[in-house]
């Protein structure tokens, strides 16, 4: 038998009750307004990155420089009119990383670096800081955006990470958009490989450890309207790699994290030392269970703790508040960002 619902006994009365019926049902269109990200005061923040590493004022001249900077900023803008218009973090993200991955200063899609084979393997990352879903690659060597393949890890399959050709399987499966591999090849890239070979011949095993390291490496990191972060990062690794290696940059928590608890991260450096010290996932561990500021808790990992360990590099990262840190401790960072109030800044140095 089924129970018949007994009307509640309500403590207001019927004309009470009634304003509070009308006051939800003025709220709740409201309160749905700004969980679609369309509240025009909720603060947007992103900012993006090149790659941090020796980068000396006397290598970039006027030109190479101007060009620099404004792909940087053209990257942050393409995320940021996202955010303006009520986008999510994660599109801002991901729009702010395809800009420079098809861009060939930069060590991620067109223009990333050479391995010991003479072939370009790359990596990316992304991260919802909202659930916490993320989405990775490795080794791939067809797809021309690897920040889309990792996207579709993210929200077409039930895995986090998935490497070379099965990879590459399912980014084609997803209608990701391939290349023929030349289509990475840069002439600058192959000198760099060049180099790096002659090096190797030239020097003992034991010293073979480059001294000016330029790891170039794109991220973005954002706010959006309705409060969510999110961080991505994409990269070609490290010029000379062997055997399969990869970085730090797919693998969530050390290059690329994001938390809605604490903050969103995308790392660029030496990958082995990022790994080790789980960096992007330390910064935001340091917030949330520390009570760091986002300025602290980036202080201490990247300034600090990395320091100590011999792990060179830097980050970008953004909290729930729009606070936004560019932090490296290398002789530069390729970044720029637009923060809550419309300022942009655009730095290398
Ligand atoms: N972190 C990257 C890696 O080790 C390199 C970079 O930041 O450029 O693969």
């Amino acid at each position: 038998m089924q129970q018949r619902l007994r009307p509640v006994n309500s403590p207001m009365g019927p004309g009470l009750l009634k304003t509070f019926v009308l006051a939800l049902a003025l709220l709740a269109p409201i309160s749905s307004h700004a969980e679609s990200g369309n509240d025009p005061d909720a603060p947007i923040a992103i900012a993006v990155h090149g790659g941090a590493g020796t980068i000396k004022r006397e290598d970039l001249d006027a030109l190479g420089e101007a060009r620099f900077r404004e792909k940087l900023a053209e990257a942050a803008r393409a995320g940021h009119d996202i955010l303006k218009q009520g986008g999510s973090s994660l599109d801002a993200v991901q729009a702010a990383v395809l800009v420079l991955e098809d861009s060939p200063l930069f060590n991620a899609g067109k223009g990333s670096v050479f391995n010991a084979d003479g072939v370009n393997e790359l990596d990316a990352a992304i991260m919802d800081g909202a659930t916490r879903n993320a989405g990775a690659v490795a080794g791939l060597k067809q797809i021309r955006n690897p920040i889309l393949a990792a996207r579709a890890v993210m929200e077409q399959s039930p895995h986090v990470l998935l490497i070379g050709e099965g990879a590459e399987i399912f980014a084609r499966q997803q209608g990701i958009a391939t290349v023929d591999p030349g289509y990475f090849y840069t002439e600058r890239r192959w000198q760099q490989l060049e180099k790096a070979r002659r090096k190797e011949k030239s020097q003992a095993a034991a010293d073979r450890a480059p001294v000016d390291q330029l790891f170039s490496t794109v991220g973005a990191v954002a706010l959006d309207r309705a409060g969510n972060l999110a961080a991505a990062t994409s990269t070609g690794g490290r010029t000379n790699k062997r055997y399969g290696r990869v970085g730090d940059v797919p693998i969530v928590g050390a290059g690329t994290y994001a938390s809605n608890d604490s903050c969103a991260v995308s790392a660029t450096g030496h990958g082995e030392y990022f790994i080790r010290s789980v960096v992007a996932f330390d910064i935001c561990a340091l917030m949330q269970y520390r009570g760091h500021t986002l300025d602290q808790a980036t202080e201490e990992v990247v300034m600090k703790k990395l320091v100590e360990f011999g792990g060179d590099g830097g980050v970008i990262a953004v909290d729930p508040k729009g606070n936004v840190a560019m932090r490296f401790n290398t002789r530069g960072m390729y970044r720029a960002s637009i923060d809550v109030d419309g300022n942009v800044t655009v730095g290398i140095y």
